[in-house]
């Protein structure tokens, strides 16, 4: 475990250029001296690339070999960015750009066009999908939410491998994309999408790229102007360029060859939008003079994290594949993944939400704890378990932090305080910085525990006590500094975006967790239908999946926890399983081509243990249902006559409709009764507490104990903890309408 002390939230910043190559392996170090010229670095998860180039910028720069305002960092995702810009800060190198391809365009566009175009530059359009909805109905088609998204996504292919609509039919099928309506239909609607913004004078995100090229390639005056700014490429995460950024790069390079690429083909995950990888596996035949580097030592994740991720890998096919690198972990050997089932989706999350708390309570800071997740929709149900287990979270990413309208309210109070000498009256007793801090923020609502809940006073508590952490690491790298030191520190922070780790968990999709890596991650809803995701069809789309699911486990350095749930919602029917993903590599799977031996058997299933504080009823219910569930209800048959059941009310009475009933008459009325009453009390229409057929199953069935209580179709887990011994009481006999 590696976690966030103080003293590396502040590392020391190296004293010279030479201390900063001290950090880096020879091929490491071969990357950050190959100053000039074009050089690209094809390595695997957590070799250190990243690393590799923000060395080799902070080298340049404090060897006074680049001049920091003549190089440009670029990569994809806001997180890399800021994280990046982080790096460069620590290292001694402000004032380099490091952006990603959007912002980099999106500021030089809005400089230049008054003088390329005239006037402001157009809007951003708030809701793309809302106007290829109304282009769709201006063409006669009406689309369902999923065709929709599915349309857009060909617009936007199509926009960033610059094709025009009436080009897009052809260039579709050239590209082999499986097109989810009639190509001749989207490329109308494309057409009309683009006639629509032009309309209303507005721009896509894509426009954004699509202009800067314009401009460049249009006015070479301008196209000088950008290039005598900037000298020096660096792109990381190269494998997931689009042919539109790769046009844009050639643009900003001009005919100059100060380029430094860095990427890993196993971990293209955005061929969807049109990247590819193409351009790192034949950078050296556009350039031939490239220096060219290889790194496979993985300093980021344990050997054992490490094994499973060469295993994910290991099933690949496609081009990537071949290019495949065995990762070979330098870390010291760590806890073995961690596999889990689950019934349902809540039970899955408050097993992580359990499993994150004992992680924290031995010791993993919150901050380098994430869940990742396929679909953003996932997150909420995270959200309220991880609330519900008192843990703090957070979901927004590095990007924001200084903007966040408290945190610009409280560095100005800050600010303020420290024109007062930090020691005014009000300030009390404090008499170091942290207390001082913590004093002037109490006036903006930070308290020493967390508000209850989630919610918009959580987030804003959580940037409050990220910048009480950020005062303690701050006074603890230096001891004699004074609350004016600590604004000047958060100015210079905040105008490199460089925001502090909020002490909450990270709540991310995987899409988006690129290029970052936590002590301890949760990859949950490993199911088919989400790895890979329903909408993968063709082979190149799920291995695409299966390389997101490497880019999953390569984030965790040492904690990994991967889990799925058989249903969507407590007493739904368990009809999922887990991803093929995961065959021959979780324990139970069998082995599977490529699966490494010694990994299968070594995790050791876990079916969402009751450890931890969980009542007599769940921890009973839980450690039955686990096991023999899925194979009890993947084929449900009728208690009476044996019939294969497949209507979901049959199920849920578990006999045919109608099959003679044996149902305890008394308790069915006594449980309607104490239905109506719980459903007063809690303002829930009687359904919600439970249906009809579940109470008649109850009755028939007259459970003894929660783990019979808990085979009934529609107790949940929820319910039992909720209602449980309710039930059981009625069941005994007992009368329990009027009791408490
Ligand atoms: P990804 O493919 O996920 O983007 P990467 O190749 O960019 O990974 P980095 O993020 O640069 O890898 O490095 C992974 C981790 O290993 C980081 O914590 C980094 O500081 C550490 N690391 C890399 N190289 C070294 C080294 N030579 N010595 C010590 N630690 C290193
Ligand atoms: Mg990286």
């Amino acid at each position: 475990m590696t976690p966030a002390t103080h003293s590396s939230l502040f590392p020391a910043v190296p004293d010279s250029a030479d201390a900063v190559l001290e950090g880096l392996d020879p091929e490491q170090r071969a990357v950050a001296t190959a100053l000039h010229g074009p050089v690209c670095v094809l390595a695997g998860a957590g070799t250190g690339k990243t690393r590799a180039i923000t060395h080799r910028i902070a080298y340049g720069v404090r060897a006074g070999i680049l001049q920091p305002a003549t190089v440009l960092a670029v990569t994809f995702t806001n997180r890399a960015a800021g994280e990046m810009r982080g790096r460069l800060r620590q290292l001694g190198a402000t004032g380099v750009q490091a952006r990603t391809f959007h912002a980099a365009a999106l500021r030089q566009l809005q400089y230049f066009w008054p003088r390329a175009v005239g006037g402001a530059l157009p809007r951003i359009v708030d809701r793309k999908i809302q106007v290829v909805a109304e282009a769709a109905a201006g063409c006669g088609l009406r689309l369902d939410r999923g065709e929709l998204r599915d349309v857009t996504a060909e617009i936007e292919w199509a926009k960033v491998t610059q094709t025009v609509a009436a080009d897009y039919a052809a260039a579709a099928a050239k590209a082999g994309r499986e097109a989810p309506r009639d190509p001749a239909e989207i490329a109308r609607v494309y057409d009309l999408y683009e006639e629509l913004k032009r309309d209303r004078g507005v721009i896509d995100f894509e426009d954004v790229l699509l202009l800067t090229v314009g401009i460049l390639q249009d006015r070479p005056d301008i196209a000088r102007e950008v290039r005598a700014q900037y000298q020096h490429f660096v792109v990381d995460e190269y494998q997931d360029v689009s042919p539109l950024q790769q046009r844009l790069l050639e643009l900003w390079l001009g005919e100059r060859d100060n380029i430094c690429v860095v990427g890993d083909a196993g971990q293209t995950i955005y061929s969807f939008t049109g990247a590819t990888p193409d351009y790192l596996l034949d950078f050296r035949t556009r350039h031939p003079g490239a220096t060219v580097v290889k790194l496979v030592r993985d300093y980021r994740s344990t050997p054992q994290v490490v094994r499973l991720a060469n295993g994910v890998l290991g099933q690949a096919t496609g081009r990537a594949a071949d290019h495949r690198l065995e990762l070979v972990s330098q870390r010291p050997s760590g806890p073995e993944p961690r596999f889990a089932e689950y019934a349902d989706e809540p039970s899955e999350a408050e097993g992580a939400a359990r499993a994150i708390r004992g992680l924290i309570a031995s010791g993993v800071p919150a901050g380098e704890i994430a869940v990742l997740f396929r679909t953003n929709a996932q997150s909420e149900t995270y959200e309220q378990a991880l609330a519900d287990a008192g843990v703090p979270y957070q979901l927004r990413g590095a990007e924001r932090f200084f903007e966040r309208q408290e945190v610009r309210q409280a560095v100005h109070q800050l600010r303020a305080a420290a024109r007062f000498g930090g020691n005014d009256a009000l300030l009390g007793e404090a008499s170091d910085l942290p207390g001082l801090v913590r004093a002037v923020l109490s006036g903006q609502g930070w308290t020493p525990a967390p508000p209850a809940g989630s919610g918009s006073a959580r987030e804003k508590w959580e940037s409050l006590a990220a910048l009480v952490h950020l005062a303690e690491g701050f006074a603890a790298a230096r001891p004699q500094a004074a609350l004016a030191d600590l604004v000047t520190e958060l100015d210079e922070r905040a105008a490199a975006q460089h925001a502090p780790t909020v002490q909450g968990v990270t709540l991310a999709s995987l899409h988006s967790a690129k290029g970052l890596e936590w002590d301890a991650v949760f990859l949950v809803g490993v199911t088919e239908g989400m790895m890979p995701i329903t909408y993968a069809r063709t082979d190149e789309q799920v291995e695409e999946e299966r390389r997101l699911l490497y880019v999953g486990v390569t984030r965790a350095r040492e904690h990994l926890h991967v889990s799925w749930a058989l249903s969507r919602s407590p007493g739904g029917r368990p009809n999922r399983r887990p991803s093929r993903f995961l065959d021959g590599l979780r324990p139970g799977s069998g082995s599977a081509a490529g699966a490494r031996p010694g990994l299968a058997g070594a995790g050791g299933v876990e079916y969402g243990t009751a450890a931890g504080g969980a009542d007599g009823i769940r921890a009973a219910a839980r450690a039955e249902r686990a096991v023999p569930r899925r194979t009890r209800r993947t084929v449900a048959r009728c208690k009476v006559c044996g019939r294969t059941l497949t209507d979901a009310g049959e199920m849920k009475l578990m006999r045919c409709e109608d099959c003679p009933s044996e149902m305890d008459e008394g308790v069915y009325e006594r449980l309607r009764s104490w239905r109506e009453v719980q459903a007063r009390r809690s303002g829930q229409p009687a359904f919600c507490v439970f249906t009809d057929k579940t109470l008649i199953a109850i009755a028939e069935t007259v459970p003894e104990d929660p783990v019979e209580l808990a085979r009934i179709p529609g107790v949940g887990m929820r319910k039992l903890d909720r209602y449980g011994a309710d039930v059981l009481a009625i069941c005994a006999g007992q009368d329990r309408t009027e009791a408490d």
